[in-house]
């Protein structure tokens, strides 16, 4: 998935969890208004009916109070008395007293017509005939036998009140009236107590008595109107209903305070939410970027690996090419040895053939004398010819057999060869240029045999041209100084090493010239005498064998060439090097 494809599906997560939050916030809201609302409403549903119901008890007692009263003083002989005899002052005492006595508002006495006999309130016999017609219903049932009852509406200003009337009797004839008015304010002053609005209606639905005075006589359909919490209960013996209206703000303002909490609940959710979600992402960028790090290095680790791979096969490809070009130089080198070999033999021929000439020479006079000697019978004096002879010969075979090793192709290995030999064949090979140019060669080897490590060709061959410079360095002085030519070998043991010194009576090596001695091809000598090839040989002869090879100045006026080289079968024993066995020693 590429980076686009992932962000854009990203944001589409993001946004439909968003949307699913705010759903659910917007649920969880309407649900906690929902629960809260329901719940307070039946809370207040209780709370007011169960406080209608103390109301309502409240004016239904106080009505019962007074309702036995009008009875229970008809049928008094006062009463009955009062009525027969329209006893004005009696009537208006017994009135009094009642009305005092029950806290009614009024007691009033009638005539079975109708008109005013006496009142507790007044004397004015015209004002009472005014306020008997205001009951006209009560008095017409109390004319029937019953208990008249008529509520005396009241007005915003004055409130309302109920009349009891009963009927005074004698002897089962109605003789009179008795009526009671009650005052309805101790009621609507105890409604008043409560804060929910209360009204009792009749039957047409009319405001009689209530808490709030500005409600008198009005329709309670005016006043509930709008109002949604409205309960009602009835009052069947008076065929009222009381009505109470439960203001409904503080419930309305506690379920808009259990909204606002859920809100803010959702929104710290929703922050919560928030975070939560932030810090997912951001692990989960880091996890992607760790592991495109991670890709990146393994990359990068595949790439170095294959490089390394290639460099590697480089290497050994140059390995391969060294080690070739090393086994053509030792060829080379090899060629090289040989080469120079034969041209040191080239340089000696002449004094060899000189060597062979003379003994072939002095064969053939000895061989002459023996044969005459015998040709003349005296044989016997022929030995002594036929002896030299003899030795000569053997002579001759060893310079061959020296030669015949001389020349073979040296081979590359190496092991303890005894010097002392070393020494005396390469005496021997010198001997014809060292008894043609009248020098004298010294040769001075320890009572100890010294064996060194090396091999014995090629150390004859770098022995026979250190010894035939020095001869030919010792010879050319001679010619200039007159001084007798002189060489001398000497080999001592140092340690682990063999002190190999070949010292001359020559002029020495030229100060300008000693860094090139031993380079190939660097020679003083006239053109034909020499190749400039021994001392360069020599030193890499020396050198494979662990060696060293040093020009110096000698002790006898010309050059001395100096030779270490690891002695065999001591404590530094075979195959190690110069510079590991010297500390040994
Ligand atoms: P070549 O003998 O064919 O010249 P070398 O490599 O053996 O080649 O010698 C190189 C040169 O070193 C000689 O030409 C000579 O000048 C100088 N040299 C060698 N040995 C001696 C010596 N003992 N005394 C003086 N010079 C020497």
């Amino acid at each position: 998935m590429n980076r686009f494809t992932r962000r854009r599906r990203t944001r589409r997560i993001r946004l439909i969890v968003i949307g699913l939050f705010l759903a659910l916030s917007a649920g969880s809201v309407w649900l906690t208004a929902e629960t809260s609302s329901r719940f307070l409403r039946s809370d207040l549903e209780t709370r007011v009916s169960a406080g209608l119901q103390v109301q309502a008890g409240i004016l239904e007692s106080h009505l019962e109070k007074f309702r036995v009263l009008a009875p229970v003083v008809a049928r008094s002989t006062n009463a009955e008395a009062v009525a027969l005899f329209i006893d004005e002052q009696v009537g208006k005492r017994v009135a009094a007293i009642a009305a005092g006595m029950a806290g009614a508002e009024e007691v009033w006495f009638l005539s079975s017509r109708g008109r005013p006999i006496a009142s507790s309130l007044s004397d004015d016999l015209a004002v009472m005939a005014d306020g008997n017609r205001m009951i006209d219903k009560a008095f017409a049932e109390a004319a029937q036998g019953q208990l008249g009852r008529q509520l005396l509406p009241g007005s915003p200003s004055r409130p309302p009140s109920y009349v009891f009337a009963s009927p005074i009797r004698v002897e089962n004839r109605l003789v009179g009236v008795l009526a009671v008015r009650v005052p309805l304010a101790p009621v609507e002053q105890a409604w008043a107590l409560t804060k929910v609005p209360l009204a009792a209606t009749d039957a047409d639905g009319r405001i009689l008595v209530s808490n709030r005075p500005d409600w008198r006589g009005r329709l309670i359909s005016e006043v509930t109107s709008g109002n949604p919490l409205h309960i009602v209960r009835q009052l069947p013996v008076l065929g009222w209903e009381v009505h109470a209206l439960a203001d409904q703000s503080e419930s309305l303002s506690q379920v808009w305070r259990a909204m606002l909490i859920a809100v803010l609940l959702c929104v710290i959710l929703g922050g919560l939410l928030f975070m939560l979600a932030a810090r997912w992402e951001a692990q989960a960028q880091r996890g992607r970027r760790q592991r495109a790090e991670a890709l990146r290095l393994e990359r990068k680790v595949l790439h170095r690996t294959a490089a390394l791979r290639q460099a590697n096969a480089q290497l050994q490809q140059e390995v391969q090419d060294r080690q070739r070009a090393e086994e053509h130089l030792r060829q080379a080198q090899a060629e090289l040895v040989q080469a120079a070999k034969l041209a040191t033999l080239g340089e000696m021929s002449a004094s060899l053939s000189h060597e062979y000439n003379q003994p072939l020479a002095a064969i053939r006079s000895d061989a002459d004398v023996a044969e005459m000697l015998i040709v003349r019978g005296r044989a016997g004096e022929a030995v002594g010819n036929l002896q030299r002879i003899g030795a000569m010969v053997d002579r001759m075979a060893e310079i061959a057999r020296t030669l015949k090793g001389f020349t073979r192709k040296a081979g590359t290995d190496v092991r303890p060869v005894d010097f002392a030999q070393v020494a005396e064949e390469a005496a021997l090979l010198l001997r014809p240029q060292v008894k043609r140019t009248e020098t004298e060669l010294v040769i001075r080897m320890p009572q100890e045999p010294i064996v060194v490590y090396g091999g014995k060709i090629r150390l004859e061959q770098v022995l026979v041209n250190l010894l035939s410079n020095a001869v030919d360095a010792a010879r050319a002085a001679r010619d200039a100084s007159g001084q007798p030519p002189r060489v001398v070998l000497t080999v001592t043991a140092d340690g682990p090493h063999a002190l190999v010194t070949v010292d001359d009576t020559g002029a020495g090596v030229p100060e300008n010239i000693r860094p090139q001695i031993f380079e190939p091809f660097f020679t003083t000598k006239e053109t034909g005498a020499g190749l400039g090839l021994g001392l360069s040989i020599a030193y890499k002869i020396v050198h494979d064998f662990n060696g060293s090879l040093v020009l110096e100045d000698g002790p006898l006026g010309g050059a001395r060439f100096s030779m270490r080289l690891p002695r065999s079968g001591g404590p530094w024993a075979a195959g190690k090097t110069e510079a590991d066995q010297a500390p040994a020693a």
